[in-house]
């Protein structure tokens, strides 16, 4: 009987490129039991906290921050790939190992003084979710926290975000 939530990833090697071990949650989403295990425990810090929107980075973010946002009754606001998004935004760019991204948000999709959560699935050097921070950041928003069902701890990320004063909640390792 599959207990945690870590039973239900499973790692793939060599993708997306050779000598990378890729955590694949499909099969986390893919089980209801797991599904909604990993939905609870995600809001388990957050009981009887006010949330107006939840913030899913793209794309994993946004099955797991719909999920999120309907629990706590908040809105869902996407933070997308550079053109992807037919409104007005604004944009911000961060490095990858290999060159830079951008990721936009609608100008209009979070009021000042809101409060947010951010939502992924896993943090690893923590650089997209930073960007998503100062999106968030820039309009205004109020991050009350970050939830991310795995942290890879080696690379940084947690240590990277708490460094702007974000919370982190993460389900594993
Ligand atoms: P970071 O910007 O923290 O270095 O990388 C995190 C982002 O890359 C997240 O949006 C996450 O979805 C994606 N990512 C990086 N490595 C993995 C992985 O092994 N598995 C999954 N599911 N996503 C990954």
């Amino acid at each position: 009987m599959k207990k945690d939530v870590r039973d239900y990833i499973r790692t793939i090697a060599d993708f997306p490129h050779e000598g990378i071990l890729f955590r694949d949650v499909t099969t986390l989403f893919a089980d209801p039991r797991g599904f909604r295990m990993a939905i609870d425990q995600l809001l388990h810090p957050y009981a009887g906290v006010r949330f107006d929107k939840v913030v899913g980075l793209e794309a994993r973010g946004f099955i797991l921050g719909g999920a999120v946002a309907h629990q706590l009754s908040a809105g869902f606001v996407p933070i997308r790939k550079k053109g992807k998004l037919p409104g007005t935004v604004i944009s911000q760019e961060y490095k990858l190992e290999y060159g830079e991204a951008i990721v936009e948000i609608h100008d209009d999709a979070i009021k000042p003084g809101e409060r947010v959560l951010v939502v992924d699935d896993l943090l690893a050097t923590g650089g997209t979710a930073e960007a998503g921070i100062k999106l968030i950041e820039r309009l205004g928003g109020q991050i009350i926290g970050c939830a991310f069902i795995i942290d890879l701890p080696d690379l940084g990320g947690r240590r990277r975000l708490e460094a702007l004063g974000m919370e982190v909640h993460a389900l594993c390792a």
